[in-house]
């Protein structure tokens, strides 16, 4: 076994989650550090936040590998009284490396989406916007199918169930007694997509993010027959945080077998930006009822 150094670690991303496979607006790879620098311990987490930054500084890491950019757009000053210049101050000065792997991560396989894919046991999955010049099955979201058909009900309630608890939880927009057996989805912001979701003939669409403008044409515009594509709206933070475990599983295994030793911790920082809920009385709401049932009883009976 030999010390790795932050050039071993990019080596072993870029097998696992290849810069090539990224979007073209994003950032991805080594923002800040040495890339001859040892990397005894590692420290994955979702968004390079200062509590995170910090988590990495103050528990000894000696590289940062995140899953959002820590720095997605052009800078022009690092001064340490900013945001972003204080992160990178506070990093140099700890000897902490920070590297991310975003959208490449996302339409890798195995990745962000296909972890999400298979905790709803979705099969036969395909990408909503396959990745030009890349392998079969690597892309943007992901579409597939549930072993029978299911109530957009209860699919919502199985996210519910699996993911991390968020004040934002889970919401449904259209028919939550509705059958459905096609799925596509896709963790993060989700609402560009909504072409290519019609096209993959899904009956709901599971994202996170989902603004009003799109979300209201999205209905819409659904199949005036069956309303599909139903939408499930997921937090963003909780649909991509069920993927560090993984990422972590996959790097200890890529960096054993290549001979290196690295403690690999995942961060527990929940960085979620929404802290608290006022559930309000659905009665209080003025204006004409909504078309479908897009409330439901939160203390209504699960069906699976
Ligand atoms: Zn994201």
């Amino acid at each position: 076994m030999s010390t790795a150094t932050v050039t071993t670690i990019m080596d072993l991303c870029e097998e696992l989650w290849p810069a090539s496979y990224a979007e073209s607006w994003d950032t991805v790879g080594l923002a800040v550090g040495d890339p001859a620098a040892p990397v005894r311990r590692l420290l994955l987490a979702l968004d390079p936040v200062d509590s995170v930054v910090a988590e990495a500084v103050d528990g000894g890491y000696d590289m940062l590998v995140t899953h959002h950019p820590l720095l997605l757009r052009g800078i022009t000053s690092v001064n340490a009284g900013t945001l972003k210049g204080g992160a990178v101050h506070a990093l140099i000065r700890a000897g902490v490396a920070q590297f991310n792997a975003h959208t490449n991560a996302d339409s890798a396989r195995g990745g962000v989406t296909d972890v999400l894919a298979e905790v709803l046991g979705l099969t036969g999955t395909t990408p909503l916007a396959p990745t030009a010049e890349a392998p079969a099955g690597v892309g943007i979201g992901r579409v597939g199918d549930l072993s029978g058909p299911q109530t957009v009900e209860s699919l919502a309630r199985r996210l519910a169930a699996v993911l991390d608890a968020t004040v934002t939880g889970v919401r449904i927009a259209g028919d939550p007694d509705a059958e459905v057996t096609r799925v596509a989805v896709l963790g993060g912001a989700g609402d560009s997509m909504f072409d290519a979701v019609r096209g993959s003939g899904a009956g709901v669409y599971i994202t996170s993010d989902l603004r009003h403008h799109p979300a209201t044409e999205a209905r819409d515009t659904a199949n005036r027959t069956d309303g599909t594509p139903h939408l499930i709206d997921i937090s963003h933070w909780a649909a991509e945080a069920l993927w560090l475990d993984r990422a972590a599983d996959q790097l200890a295994t890529a960096a054993e077998s290549a001979g290196h030793e690295i403690d690999i911790a995942v961060s527990r920082i929940r960085t979620d930006p929404w802290t608290v809920r006022i559930d309000q009385p659905l009665d209080s709401h003025s204006g004409p009822a909504p078309a479908g049932p897009v409330f439901t009883d939160p203390s209504a009976p699960t069906e699976d």
